[in-house]
């Protein structure tokens, strides 16, 4: 049984990542590293930090100013080089992968060109991936408009490459496919764990939202992969809450 919690918990708090990993290294053997707010890895030595726990990671991008899905070349190229300023952080705190979101766009009219551009991104970062050897997730996003990848569209997997998917179950719900992603379950190499009430992505323990986890405790004990609790802004009993109900479900 592979479970760990993101810093996320811990955004916005008055934390340091120390205090943070020191917390929950008393819970579980997986911790996600975020690139923002006062959990951001990439600053100061919170590197050198990570390494005196006893802790394996993963590593998600920052949650703002990257487009890989950008029309426009410029910033879709400043993208892909920031991507590999992230994975130069990975390869340092021993990363299993990384979690990159697909990017968005705000406008109908540009929904081809973005569409095309993400594609072009998935090609080259097939190329980086085998470049830092170190495994390329893709997650799914929420219900918003603007996000891409709110559902496994057929182009996007299709054009994965050796890149994989982190399927982010409470987005899946928000967009009502869960058991679309399931389906493809070969392309999932890693699962963020939160609960909503269908409307807006609260990033709720598992209990109290309104996803029926039961239901896919099957398909989420047969996807080897880290089952990654990704919980903001939420007490340490909604975490220790989470984290039992996540345990009670994959035994
Ligand atoms: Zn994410």
């Amino acid at each position: 049984m592979k479970i760990g919690v993101s810093t996320s918990v811990f955004l916005d708090s008055d934390k340091n990542l120390s205090e943070a990993l020191e917390i929950l290294e008393k819970k579980v053997k997986y911790v996600e590293l975020g690139c923002d707010g006062n959990m951001n890895v990439m600053l100061d030595n919170n590197v050198e930090i990570t390494q005196s726990y006893d802790l394996k990671y993963t590593l998600h991008c920052p949650l703002t100013d990257l487009n890989l899905s950008s029309f426009r070349e410029k910033i879709r190229k400043v993208s892909l080089e920031f991507v590999k300023d992230i994975l130069e952080t990975a390869v340092k705190v021993d990363a299993n992968l990384i979690v990159l979101h697909p990017g968005y766009c705000v406008f109908k009219y540009d929904y081809e060109k973005a569409l095309n551009s993400l594609i072009k991104s998935l090609k080259e970062l097939n190329n980086i991936q085998d470049e830092f050897n170190i495994q390329i997730t893709i997650e799914n996003m929420p219900s918003y408009d603007m996000f891409m990848f709110r559902k496994p569209d057929k182009e996007i997997i299709e054009n994965l490459g050796d890149l994989k998917i982190t399927f982010d179950i409470g987005h899946s719900f928000l967009n009502k496919n869960i058991s679309d992603f399931f389906k493809i379950s070969d392309k999932i190499a890693h699962i963020h764990i939160h609960d909503n009430s269908g409307e807006f992505d609260e990033h709720l323990p598992i209990g109290k939202g309104k996803i029926n986890f039961n239901y896919f405790k099957k398909d989420l004990k047969n996807i080897n992969a880290i089952k990654m609790i990704e919980l903001q802004k939420k007490s340490m009993e909604d975490l220790d809450l989470c984290i039992n109900n996540l345990k009670e479900l994959l035994r």
